[in-house]
C-alpha cells in the first residue's frame, strides 16, 4: 500500500467511517439495524486500475456479501492519480467510494454507475460527503468541501451523454448546494491540486 494513501486511510479512521455511513445511512432513512447491516471496508492500491469503462480510473468500489453476512465494501485505488493532489480531493474520493458502497447494499436495483451518481446527486449525498470533510479538515471551506462532495458525480447532473450541465440540476445546486454547478467544478479543480489544500505527500 501506498504510504501516503494509507495515511490518508488511517486519518479517516475507524470512527470517521463509521460516523460517515451511519450519517448516511441517517440523511437518507435506510434502516440501519438487523444482521444485513455489518459493513467492513476494505481498501486495496492498484496502480493499475482499469474502470468499467476500460479506461485507467483512480478507484473503483465492488461489494461482496461475507459468509457472516457482514457487507464488505472493496475500494481499489490508484495512487499514480493522487501524488500531485491534497488529503481534501483523496478524501473526497473514498467518501464519494463509500457511498457507491452504500447505495450498492441499500438500493440494488440501482446497478450502474450513471444510476448511483444520479442518486447521489439528486439524493444528496455531497453534504454528507462535506459533514466528513468538515470533521477530517476543520479547516475546510464550506462550499469547497460541498464542491468535493460534487466531485465525480457529473453523469448525475448533466444532459445523458453530452458534457452539458441540466439547467434544472443546476437549480437544484444553487438551492441544495449554494453554489451553481460550474463554480463547484472550479472549487473541486482548484481543492484537487497540490498547493490549495493538504499535500497528498
Ligand atoms: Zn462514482
Amino acid at each position: 500500500m501506498d504510504q501516503c494513501l494509507l495515511s490518508v486511510i488511517q486519518n479517516i479512521g475507524e470512527a470517521g467511517h463509521k460516523t460517515y455511513i451511519l450519517r448516511t445511512y441517517s440523511d437518507q432513512q435506510f434502516n440501519a439495524t438487523g444482521t444485513l447491516k455489518k459493513y467492513k471496508v476494505k481498501y486495496v492500491s492498484n496502480t493499475l486500475l482499469i474502470g468499467n469503462n476500460g479506461q485507467p480510473v483512480p478507484a473503483q468500489t465492488n461489494v461482496t456479501i461475507l459468509a457472516d453476512g457482514t457487507n464488505q465494501v472493496e475500494i481499489a485505488l490508484n495512487p499514480t492519480f493522487f501524488q500531485t493532489t491534497t488529503k481534501e480531493w483523496v478524501s473526497a474520493v473514498i467518501l464519494h467510494e463509500l457511498a457507491h458502497g452504500i447505495v450498492s447494499i441499500e438500493k440494488p436495483a440501482l446497478n450502474t454507475n450513471l444510476m448511483q451518481h444520479t442518486f447521489m446527486f439528486d439524493e444528496r449525498f455531497p453534504i454528507s460527503i462535506a459533514q466528513s470533510l468538515t470533521e477530517l479538515f476543520p479547516g475546510i471551506d464550506q462550499h469547497d468541501a460541498i464542491a468535493l462532495g460534487i466531485d465525480g458525480l457529473s453523469e448525475g447532473y448533466t444532459i445523458p451523454g453530452t458534457n452539458t450541465i441540466n439547467p434544472a440540476k443546476n437549480t437544484f445546486a444553487e438551492e441544495k448546494y449554494f453554489q451553481n454547478l460550474n463554480q463547484a467544478i472550479t472549487a473541486a479543480n482548484r481543492n484537487a491540486i497540490a498547493g490549495y489544500g493538504t499535500v497528498f505527500c
